[in-house]
């Protein structure tokens, strides 16, 4: 379909055959949801192992009764294993509760009100505060932004990360940004894995930013590789012992995607300093974490390479649902401009950009169809994508069939949309 060189005619006629083929949908009654990344329940069957792994011995490697209060930060044979997930030493490590976004939501707390480096470095005290967001984006950390009053400023996202060319120029023209969100490897929703040279910039934001600047550095897709000859991310915390900006950056993963999506364990890494101002806050929250649910995570990964051989598992289940949405887009749209969207190696999203202002179109489409997509602008600070134009595609939770069908939905939707458009003009 060569909207910029059909006639009239021509788009009247496929509007018709496209209205035709919409309506054919609409009469079967589908209710598809392609909205959210989360772990079908055949994923989340490859950890029920957890169910009784302990067989009735609490004790840690150390002699804790993981029952008890206590051990704030985590157990240790844990913090091992997301030492190795994050590659930083150990004693980085925090473990937190079932989730990274409420431990990311904390470290923003503890930077807002109650400061890394004492009370007067609270972001509170300092006026206008300002967050660089990289786009398209992950909507939860908009969320948390907003919910702070944090003001938050885009920066486009490039094939090997955001544009540091660009963040580099706003963090030295602007001392009032005071942090940074990055998703590293397969970000939500691009996909994209950070260069080395991206990594790196990133690392030494710190030292050209103004005082108390934070990368919120969320690995949240670090172990999420669709094929099994992914590169390793390098990283960042040795950046940051080069250029000595070990506080600059907070590290976040989590279990979530790996065993059960709502009972796995979180993980932070931080420098020694901004883990103690981290711990004192959470002292007074908490007397400790879940670590029976620990200790069963240890039991089912007793190391990287049993983490690897259960990821691998995962993989499995979901390279058939990528493959779809890519073989779909591709026949649909890879010989012409009506979409754009790279390639998954990993994660569990594809990010597809329609012509400018579609998106929104599309996805009102696509819901009377039965086909639920994540609403258009989310994927934007303040659900605001300017050209309108981003749609998330997460294809894990349907049946490789289900994804099939709601990418037809999908397709005929952007082609109903983009010839609309063309007649309007
Ligand atoms: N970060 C990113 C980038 C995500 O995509 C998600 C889940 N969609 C999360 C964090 C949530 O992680 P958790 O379950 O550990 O809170």
């Amino acid at each position: 379909m060569d909207l910029n060189q059909a006639s009239q005619e021509q788009l009247q006629q496929w509007q018709a055959q496209l209205q035709q083929e919409f309506e054919n949908f609409k009469t079967q009654g589908l209710q598809l949801d392609i909205t959210r990344g989360k772990p079908s329940s055949s994923q989340l069957d490859l950890s029920n192992q957890l169910d009784g792994i302990l067989g009735g011995d609490y004790n840690s490697a150390n002699g804790t009764d993981v029952r008890n209060y206590g051990g704030l930060d985590g157990l240790p044979e844990m913090k091992q294993l997301g030492a190795e997930i994050l590659s930083v030493p150990q004693d980085m490590i925090l473990v937190g509760g079932n989730s990274s976004l409420t431990l990311m939501f904390q470290a923003m707390m503890q930077a807002y009100f109650f400061g890394y480096a004492g009370a007067e470095s609270a972001w509170q005290n300092q006026g206008t505060v300002k967050f660089l967001c990289p786009v398209p984006g992950y909507d939860r950390h908009f969320a948390i932004c907003e919910h702070f009053g944090i003001d938050m400023l885009t920066v486009p996202m490039n094939d090997d990360g955001p544009d540091m060319d660009q963040a580099e120029a706003m963090i030295k023209a602007d001392p009032s940004i005071k942090g940074m969100w990055c998703v590293p490897k397969y970000s939500n929703p691009t996909g994209t894995v950070y260069s080395a040279e991206t990594i790196e910039r990133i690392a030494k934001l710190g030292a050209i930013a103004g005082e108390g600047f934070r990368v919120f550095w969320d690995n949240a897709y670090v172990l999420h590789d669709l094929n099994t000859d992914a590169p390793a991310l390098p990283s960042i915390a040795d950046y940051c012992q080069r250029h000595g900006t070990e506080d600059s950056v907070l590290q976040f993963a989590s279990t979530s995607k790996v065993s059960f999506a709502g009972a796995g364990v979180a993980f932070m890494a931080a420098s020694p300093a901004n883990l103690a101002a981290f711990k004192k806050t959470l002292s007074i929250a908490s007397i400790g974490p879940d670590k029976v649910n620990q200790l069963r995570h240890t039991k089912l990964f007793p190391n990287m390479a049993s983490l690897k051989a259960h990821m691998a598992k995962h993989a499995e289940l979901l390279r058939p649902r990528f493959d779809v949405v890519l073989q779909q887009l591709q026949d649909a749209f890879g010989d012409n401009d009506l979409g754009q969207w790279q390639s998954a190696e990993g994660g569990y999203f594809v990010s597809f950009d329609t012509r400018p202002g579609l998106a929104k179109r599309v996805v009102e489409l696509a819901a009377e169809a039965g086909v639920k997509l994540t609403p258009a602008g989310a994927t934007y600070p303040y659900g605001n994508d300017p050209e309108n134009r981003n749609i998330r595609i997460a294809p894990s939770v349907p049946k490789v069939e289900e994804v099939d069908l709601a990418m037809q939905v999908f397709v005929c939707a952007v082609k109903l949309a983009s010839v609309e458009q063309a007649l309007a003009q």
